[in-house]
């Protein structure tokens, strides 16, 4: 039987690009290779991760309850509890992937997929091989962890994002390669759950796809909660003891140091699965293992298109699997969509504080050639994140000096990656900074910092 469009991988965007062209009334089917639906972001990725870092948030409420006049005699962490609390989230949410499936009739195929060209797709399974044919493909392989050269990782001593999710006891000591979103967000976690942790990193600064001074921000914050961060770092050696693992980094200052942890965790990044997926076998064009696509989602092979982490050019982030999996089916369905902006789409770091930000960085603005204003607001001057005990951070405007224009918003404080959502919507929806000044804001709020930091921008801001 031939298929409408069939779909390679059940991640954020595999799955979410199967509902919709079940929606569209096209007749879909869904390859997994694992025997759990919902990829690298249900199974080992933002689900699992943020799961546990909201047990870190409570924990760090009980460690803290004095101060808001509850006595909470000797707590404890049931770390084991929190992983199968963890755990349950997980299960819940495939199980409800599968649901989808059946809801919107779209074929659930287990095995692992490789293109035969020309519609045809082999399909490797425990019941043997099969074939499956169709009209289109899309490509939703994701990515996996990259590794330092000649290191793999195991459940014990050398992790990544896959290990550390087992683990079922705090390491003492928790060594972190790779300040990224992965890195920050593990090292937030770990280091109120109780360990020691330091972060290596190889660039000038944590987070460095964010503005400079939201690295600078989070960096402070890291090193007054004890985390050490160590960035303009490079990892020489790392080598495994029978129960530790010791590392050799030459440091900013041109210092080797040697490190001894009981666990590593390894965050350098993420590489894509276009490797053995029969590309070969069709004019997919690939940049460094990624596949190229145009404003559809098209790849150069006449009806397969390719989505989330696999493509080129895009972040690897699980909203922009999704939205790019909308862009596909929209395309095959006639229903097209505008090709992704860049522009505006969201990031966000889980981190204490968190980390939400859109559009340009100050420096990325500067780097055009833009006539810029800049503003920036501390969130201490409002009286919500007091009233919750966290007033770290700030909220940064990139606007255009001329016509107020927004280019881009920058927010490191609590619940920083909630807040962004509204400088997401003033971007897309083209609004500028004197919408923004014109918007009332509840109190007392979190979000009342950016309207604030947009009153910054004329100069009036209330508070500070
Ligand atoms: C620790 C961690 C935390 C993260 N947190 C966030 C977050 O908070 N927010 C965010 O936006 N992003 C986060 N990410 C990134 C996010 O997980 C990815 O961007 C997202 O999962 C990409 O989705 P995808 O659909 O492209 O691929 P994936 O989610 O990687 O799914 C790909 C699927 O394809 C399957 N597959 C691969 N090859 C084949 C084959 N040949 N045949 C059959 N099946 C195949 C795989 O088994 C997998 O299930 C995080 C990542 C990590 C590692």
């Amino acid at each position: 039987m031939a298929y409408d469009v069939v779909v390679i991988g059940s991640g954020p965007g595999g799955y979410s690009a199967a509902v919709r062209a079940g929606q569209y009334g096209l007749k879909t089917a869904l390859i997994e290779k694992q025997p759990r639906l919902g990829g690298t972001c249900l199974l080992v990725g933002c689900i699992p991760t943020k799961s546990l870092l909201h047990t870190a948030d409570v924990w760090d409420q009980f460690k803290h309850s004095e101060e808001q006049g509850i006595q909470c005699k000797d707590p404890q962490l049931n770390y084991p509890a929190a992983v199968g609390r963890k755990d349950k989230i997980v299960t819940k949410h495939s199980k409800g992937i599968e649901f989808l499936m059946r809801k919107n009739k779209v074929d659930v195929i287990r095995g692992y997929a490789r293109l035969l060209g020309g519609g045809r797709i082999e399909v490797e399974g425990e019941q043997g091989k099969q074939i499956v044919e169709t009209r289109n493909v899309i490509l939703a392989t994701g990515s996996e962890a990259r590794m330092l050269p000649g290191l793999e990782p195991d459940p014990n001593l050398i992790l990544t994002n896959i290990e550390i999710l087992n683990l079922t006891a705090v390491p003492k000591t928790l060594g972190i390669v790779g300040a990224g979103a992965v890195g920050v967000e593990f090292a937030s976690m770990f280091n109120r759950f109780g360990s020691k942790v330091t972060v290596l990193e190889m660039l000038p600064r944590a987070v460095p796809v964010e503005d400079e001074e939201v690295s600078k921000e989070l960096e402070k914050y890291f090193k007054k909660t004890g985390i050490r961060v160590e960035t303009g770092a490079k990892v020489e050696s790392v080598r495994r003891n029978t129960a530790s693992v010791s590392l050799t980094a030459t440091l900013s200052n041109g210092n080797k140091e040697e490190l001894e942890f009981e666990k590593l965790l390894i965050a350098v990044g993420r590489k894509p699965n276009t490797e053995n997926l029969g590309l070969e076998k069709t004019r997919v064009e690939l940049d460094r293992g990624f596949v190229k696509v145009d404003g559809q989602q098209r790849t150069a092979e006449p009806g397969v298109y390719a989505i989330g982490d696999i493509v080129a050019g895009t972040p690897q982030l699980a909203h922009v699997a999704t939205a790019e999996g909308m862009i596909a089916v929209g395309h095959m369905a006639g229903k097209p969509r505008p090709p992704i902006n860049r522009n505006r789409i969201p990031g966000a770091t889980y981190t204490e504080p968190g980390i939400g930000s859109v559009g340009l960085t100050e420096a990325q603005a500067r780097a055009q050639g833009l006539q810029v204003k800049i503003d920036k607001v501390p969130v201490v001057g409002d009286s919500k994140p007091t009233s919750l005990g966290m007033h770290e951070g700030f909220v940064k405007v990139v606007s255009d000096e001329k016509f107020g224009e927004i280019l881009g918003v920058h927010i490191i404080g609590p619940q920083g990656f909630e807040l962004i959502s509204e400088a997401v919507l003033a971007m897309e929806a083209e609004a500028t900074v004197d919408t923004l000044v014109n918007t009332i804001h509840a109190h007392p709020t979190l979000y009342e910092a950016v309207g604030e930091a947009f009153n910054a921008v004329n100069g009036l801001a209330i508070n500070i």
